[in-house]
């Protein structure tokens, strides 16, 4: 995101907190503006806390913790779970987004055209008497690549060995079209 797009978002999701009740402190404002200059890089709490870290070095773990709970509980940070025993983060959307990700690994892609799918979705849940809140989804597979070095899942009948690896390269999100 250009910069003045993300003094923009971040003045935005500052006005927002305030408007809640919230303090409006340092840290929060760098958590928030290095959330929104990296935008489609799922960042863990710990890569977060390594960039914040560069304009704030004041920001401790308990203070990235804190934060990501507070705009998670106010829908202003979506939670990706990729199922590597951590969470990941990502600034929400005015609408739904879906990730695909390789569960060997760990490649994640954006899934394109989200919007036409969206319905499908939606009144799949408004038959259930829901109107679905704005998130992401994760669906896990096994990329082209990793099928054809052999990669199985162990389901699928696998010795052990060659089970879905774990070793994960950073995930970054990449629209494939
Ligand atoms: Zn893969
Ligand atoms: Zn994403």
């Amino acid at each position: 995101m250009q910069e003045g797009r993300v003094n923009e978002g971040t003045e935005e999701y500052l006005r927002r907190l305030k408007s809640r009740g919230f303090r409006l402190t340092n840290q929060r404002r760098v958590i928030i503006e290095t959330l929104l200059s990296n935008l489609g890089i799922h960042l863990n709490a710990r890569e977060l806390l390594e960039l914040a870290q560069k304009d704030d070095p004041s920001i401790g773990i308990a203070t990235i913790y804190r934060t990501i709970d507070l705009l998670n509980s106010l829908g202003m940070l979506n939670q990706v779970n990729l199922e590597e025993g951590f969470l990941r983060f990502e600034v929400p959307d005015e609408q739904m987004h879906f990730h695909i990700f390789c569960r060997s690994c760990g490649k994640t892609v954006h899934l394109p055209d989200e919007e036409s799918r969206m319905s499908d979705v939606q009144g799949w849940a408004q038959d259930m008497g829901f109107e679905l809140l704005p998130q992401t989804f994760e669906m896990a597979g096994l990329c082209k690549e990793c099928r054809e070095e052999g990669v199985l899942e162990p389901f699928e009948g696998a010795s052990p060995a060659k089970c879905a690896r774990r070793s994960r390269r950073k995930p970054r999100c990449r629209l494939m079209q």
